[in-house]
């Protein structure tokens, strides 16, 4: 097995059991292995660090995967960790109420590069990096043989995968071909899934818990659901006695999949209304014509893909907040996230800070809100803490 060593001071985080190692904490001479190679790296003394994966092409060269000198990488230690990570969702598999959820979370379960999503009886793959696409067939074949499902559709159509030298990728990889829309069960109400061309891997999964939670603020309100993606938030909200939900959404595909997840869950007879808009527009066309609400949902994609965009990202956070809160009707709920991980809960925070100082009302915060029980936030691993959001109360 080919070594990788660290030039000197350069273990310390590797030891910590942080996964990455960037290409300048690694010696010069010893840099050499193919994608996706499996490796051992050693410290400066030549003494064991841990097993991982290689990529010349990444700036990330290595992810560690084992830390035990004694556990070498082979088949049985990716089908002994693909066997934890799934049991570790006993709680939701538990649950006859819910049949979706994420089984494999990356780095957060051990397995950087891999997300596993189920979704009812299909499996959802994405393959992140080299040294994940390099063990494809096996990890396929050990799912198949853990978990006994319909099929297994691949979804690694991400531009991420340019930066691992990898070109996307979607299709078929076991089993049967998923329906074009799925039907799943989210805490007792049913949403259509579509598997093969929705965002993500077509649903976001990792809101499950907000939505319950935020739906227990909804009774007789009228709700602004922006970002709503498919509905999931108004979908919870009406069926504990919302008054009305108004759905925007830049993707019209989304919208018309949200209108049918009305009549799915006996709603029909809500009043709801969707939008095909840019948030940014429709908020201020609201403000500027005096329309009003008693619920908002500030749902947005990612502002801040990395540091660099955080300034940017933070002008348009601040922007929708404040949009938010100046039409919201007074004790008005507004349930605000941030998806993105160079804003930190803090950052969230103060951006509300300065909104509520520009609409001059005040704010109280009721909730604190992070992505569910099936996207673990891996202490060693702070970058896997990219979900966060606050229920608050516009005065
Ligand atoms: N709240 C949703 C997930 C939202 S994901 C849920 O619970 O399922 C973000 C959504 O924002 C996507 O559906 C995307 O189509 C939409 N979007 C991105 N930019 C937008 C914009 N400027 N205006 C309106 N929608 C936008």
């Amino acid at each position: 097995m080919t070594a990788i060593i660290l030039r000197p001071g350069r273990d310390k985080s590797a030891r910590q059991r942080h996964p990455w190692i960037f290409s300048g904490a690694i010696s010069r001479a010893h840099s050499a292995a193919g994608a996706g190679e499996i490796v051992s790296v050693l410290d400066h003394n030549k003494d064991f660090v841990g097993y991982g994966y290689f990529n010349p092409f990444s700036q990330i060269r290595v992810r560690l995967l084992e830390w035990d000198e004694d556990k070498p990488i082979d088949d049985a230690w990716w089908f002994s960790k693909l066997r934890e990570s799934i049991a570790r969702r006993n709680l939701l598999d538990d649950d006859p109420n819910t049949d979706s959820y994420r089984l494999v979370f990356g780095e957060s379960d051990g397995i950087p590069g891999l997300i596993v999503d189920k979704y009812a009886d299909f499996l959802v793959v994405q393959i992140l990096t080299a040294g994940i696409e390099n063990i494809k067939g096996l990890l396929t074949s050990q799912l198949t043989e853990i978990l006994h499902l319909r099929g297994i559709y691949e979804r690694s159509d991400l531009d991420v995968r340019a930066l691992e030298g990898l070109q996307p990728s979607a299709g078929v990889i076991a089993g049967e071909t998923p329906p074009d829309k799925m039907r799943i069960l989210e805490n007792g109400l049913r949403f259509q899934v579509d598997i093969k061309k929705g965002q993500k891997t077509g649903f976001y999964l990792d809101q499950r818990n907000n939505r319950q939670v935020n739906a227990t603020f909804a009774k007789d309100r009228d709700i602004l659901d922006c970002f709503s993606y498919t509905g999931g938030f108004s979908v919870y909200a009406l069926s504990k006695g919302a008054r009305s939900a108004t759905f925007v959404d830049s993707s019209r595909q989304s919208l018309s999949i949200a209108r049918e997840n009305i009549p799915l869950n006996g709603l029909e007879a809500r009043s709801t209304e969707f939008i095909e808009g840019d948030v940014f527009k429709v908020l201020r066309e609201f403000r500027d014509s005096g329309r009003h609400f008693d619920m908002l949902i500030l749902d947005p994609p990612k502002f801040a893909p990395s540091k660099s965009d955080l300034k940017k990202a933070l002008a348009a956070y601040k922007d929708i907040n404040m949009l938010a809160m100046s039409i919201l009707n007074p004790e008005g709920i507004l349930t605000t996230f941030s998806c993105s991980g160079a804003v930190d809960l803090q950052t969230l925070q103060t951006v509300l800070f300065w909104a509520c100082g520009d609409v001059g009302r005040d704010v109280q915060i009721l909730r604190t809100l992070s992505q569910g029980l099936d996207h673990p936030r891996l202490v060693t691993f702070p970058e896997s803490e990219y979900l966060k959001g606050f229920i608050c109360r516009v005065i």
